[in-house]
């Protein structure tokens, strides 16, 4: 198994070096030529998710990963990443990939609380040391979408079909909980 992480902008290494712990085998996809590179599953990193997806389309990479998704590729997405996958971000008239039925809101914890830490529960993983930086949280969901995480009754994590996605920093805890969640949603769609 391999697993592509999206290394344009943003925490990737963080990402790659708990895929290094892991055992699990990776590439960085900084270039269209990248894409041609055998992969199975996806990591959106957090970072900028504007820089990010000018990036991406100034790359070309934007609609082949696009249709990827669409079509069932694992995707792993944390914080700038969860905002490409919503398909309406508060205050916005377009969105990015659009992928997960669901209305983000940026920067949502205003100035004060840009950063902060949480240790709160996770469906099917439990408590959860959460690091969220002038993070996301999520508005609504649409039908089908499992709420995963919820911290003082905001929604900051979910799942949809092939999407986990995540509003704080899983990669930054050194707790790997969600990136072993994540490898058994790629065992179970590629068997
Ligand atoms: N504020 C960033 C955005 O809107 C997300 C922050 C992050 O990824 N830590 O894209």
């Amino acid at each position: 198994m391999t697993i592509a992480v999206l290394a344009l902008q943003g925490a990737f290494a963080e990402h790659e070096k708990v895929l290094d712990r892991l055992g699990v085998s990776h590439i960085e996809l900084r270039q269209a030529g990248d894409l041609k590179k055998p992969f199975d599953a996806l990591i959106l990193p957090g970072g900028e998710s504007t820089v990010q997806s000018k990036l991406l389309k100034e790359l070309d990479m934007f609609e082949p990963l696009k249709k990827r998704i669409e079509n069932g590729m694992p995707v792993l997405a944390t914080c700038a990443g969860l905002i490409l996958l919503a398909s309406e971000i508060e205050g916005q008239d377009s969105c990015h990939f659009g992928t997960i039925p669901m209305c983000v809101r940026r920067n949502a914890y205003g100035r004060q609380l840009g950063s902060f830490y949480y240790e709160g529960g996770i469906k099917g993983i439990g408590t959860y040391p959460m690091e969220f930086i002038r993070a996301p949280y999520i508005e609504s969901v649409g039908d089908d979408v499992e709420i995963l995480a919820e911290v003082e009754e905001k929604i900051v994590g979910v799942a949809y079909k092939n999407q986990l996605a995540f509003s704080f920093h899983p990669e930054l805890t050194g707790n790997d909980k969600i990136h072993e969640k994540f490898l058994e949603l790629i065992k179970v769609s590629t068997d």
